[in-house]
């Protein structure tokens, strides 16, 4: 076996083994790939534990998901992820997983797309929901394609979360981010809501995405409209002023929850504030905060 394919079936049991470690996946859920080469892709196995894999279990496919060599048959969810790699080119890993409060977005209809955390304005952008399909099918294909040409992380309705990357453990990384975000919004918005980040704060973090090299076009949508025409691109709520807006949580998003509390901020700019408030970061802490999300994606 080649060297470089037998790191990446080793590369693929150890973000397997962090997906099931973290609760991102039950049982048998969940699935990962990589590009071999040009035309060869490395999938987990149907049917077993994420958890559990050993590098011997992966199964090579070709483009169009024919299984080329391996004891087990590819994931059933390769569909998916040969969308991905039909679309974007330079994509060169994709986890799927259902990390529940991701998928609790994913459930209750609510995309991630509030500018809220310098990190990941930075490395993802918005996360939309692509549309409910049936696992395995090529409905569920099709409705990740809608989104996946301008966003490297995706809700998927009714089931759980997509990330893409250069590289297995970027794409897992994005996968932690994607969970981690969710956690904080929904912790959020049972404090009343999030207070969002300016346009133009958020149109400096994405600038920065060119001096950290990370990659465009996702998550940015593409400024030229031509660009744009079949891709379901999703922009980030951000107002024009920062602080100025505090979304409040949306009744119909809570309303299981029991009561809806009464948000403790009201709306102000951040001149307003008191000098105990902490809700703005300076350049430099902005900076330190960015480098540290980049470190992680390496
Ligand atoms: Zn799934």
């Amino acid at each position: 076996m080649m060297q470089l394919e037998e790191r990446l079936r080793a590369d693929i049991v150890e973000v397997g083994r962090r997906v099931h470690d973290r609760g991102f996946v039950a049982s048998n859920d969940g699935n990962i790939s990589v590009r071999l080469d040009g035309d060869r892709l490395l999938t987990t196995p149907t049917g077993v534990s994420k958890g559990f894999m050993t590098p011997d279990m992966m199964v090579t496919t070709d483009l169009t998901g024919r299984k080329l060599t391996g004891d087990r048959e590819p994931s059933s969810e390769i569909l998916m992820h040969l969308a991905v790699y039909e679309h974007r080119p330079e994509v060169t890993a994709v986890v799927h997983a259902h990390p529940p409060t991701a998928t609790g977005f994913a459930v209750a209809g609510i995309p991630l797309d509030r500018a809220v955390l310098a990190e990941v304005v930075t490395t993802l952008g918005s996360i939309p929901i692509a549309d409910y399909g049936t696992p395995s099918t090529a409905e569920l294909a099709d409705a990740v394609r809608q989104h996946i040409r301008a966003h490297d992380g995706l809700l998927l309705a009714n089931h759980g979360a997509l990330t893409v990357a250069q590289g297995l453990f970027p794409a897992y990384y994005k996968m932690e981010t994607v969970e981690h975000f969710a956690r904080i919004s929904l912790a959020a918005r049972q404090l009343g809501g999030e207070r969002l980040l300016s346009r133009e704060e958020v149109n400096r973090l994405q600038d920065l995405r060119d001096r950290y090299g990370i990659a465009a076009p996702a998550p940015l949508c593409p400024t030229d409209q031509s660009d744009n025409v079949g891709v379901d691109c999703q922009t980030l709520d951000a107002p024009a002023q920062m602080g100025s807006k505090l979304v409040e949580p949306d009744q119909a998003e809570i309303s299981k929850a029991g009561e809806v509390p009464e948000p403790r901020i009201q709306a102000r700019r951040f001149g307003e504030l008191g000098p105990n408030e902490e809700v703005r970061l300076t350049y430099r802490e902005l900076v330190a905060l960015l480098e540290d999300a980049v470190k992680q994606l390496r």
